[in-house]
């Protein structure tokens, strides 16, 4: 079947996948370059081919709907497994420019794609900025021998000053491979430029 939707969707492997979504049905489904390639399913000993309906049963069910792409919102996704695991369900906050959904999904076989299914509402996620006690307590008690009294302290007021970071300014590194809810990340510059003039105002 066609392309009934004026919205371009992928069909080259590369380009990315587009959350297309039908605003009168509440109904999401997610297009990748990979629709468009078979599934193989296990028939005995041998794979049989066949073609990924799913593209195209959500044109056909939506034709004549008014279809339109939803984008991911930055930070706003939690799930309860980490992202490496297949089963995790995962909530993440999207929205059509207009008004923002839950976008929901899980996997109920490891043989099946992942379903996704659109809610109303949003995630209240606060995010707290920590830096690890180690190695700064150790590369600190290294750095300033003579300083140790103050070591608690100097601690106390960089948490202090990082917990006061706005998350968004954070230099994205990596996620936590066992905790969905933790993620690293680098200091910027001036964030480092201000740790810097704390320790000198607490030395002094
Ligand atoms: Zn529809």
């Amino acid at each position: 079947m066609q392309n009934t939707t004026s919205i371009p969707l992928p069909s080259q492997p590369g380009q990315p996948a587009v959350l297309l979504y039908c605003r009168p049905c509440l109904d999401v489904q997610l297009m990748s370059p990979y629709d468009t390639a078979p599934l193989y399913r296990e028939r005995g000993d041998d794979f049989e081919e066949e073609p990924d309906q799913g593209r195209n049963i959500f044109l056909q069910r939506h034709s004549g709907h008014s279809l339109t792409t939803l984008k991911k919102k930055k930070d706003k996704f939690s799930a309860d497994r980490p992202v490496w695991d297949p089963f995790r369900t995962a909530y993440e906050e999207v929205t059509d420019g207009r008004e923002t959904f839950l976008l929901k999904s899980w996997r109920a076989d490891i043989t099946a794609p992942r379903q996704y299914a659109l809610l109303r509402g949003s995630l209240d996620i606060a995010t707290t900025v920590t830096l690890p006690e180690e190695p700064l307590r150790s590369s600190l008690a290294g750095c300033f021998t003579s300083f140790t009294p103050l070591l608690p302290g100097l601690m106390k007021a960089l948490q202090r000053t990082v917990s006061t970071l706005p998350s968004d300014e954070l230099i994205p590194a990596y996620c936590s491979a066992d905790d969905p809810q933790v993620s690293f990340a680098y200091l910027a510059e001036h964030h480092l430029r201000m740790l810097v003039q704390l320790d000198n105002k607490k030395k002094n």
